[in-house]
């Protein structure tokens, strides 16, 4: 799978897709409040982000939170 070359004008670190990028940004995301911040290194890989070889970061494997992973289990449905 290719992922999109996404870096951050903050933090300057690097993504593989806008979702990976969406990750690190954390906190109120309002007009008037403009908290809004990056994630430290450290605090991503505490989420389960890593970075790949050319240190571009990912989103950690397991996204219990995304519903468009087209994930397939090969569990069967025994009902
Ligand atoms: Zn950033």
């Amino acid at each position: 799978m290719k992922h999109t070359r996404s870096q951050c004008a903050c933090c300057k670190q690097v993504f593989a897709g806008t979702k990976a990028f969406d990750a690190h940004r954390v906190g109120p995301y309002t007009r008037k409040q403009r908290k809004r911040r990056c994630l430290t290194c450290k605090e991503m890989r505490l989420r389960g982000m890593t970075q790949n070889e050319q240190g571009w970061w990912l989103l950690p494997a397991h996204q219990p939170n995304t519903a468009d992973a087209p994930d397939r289990t090969d569990r069967s449905l025994t009902a």
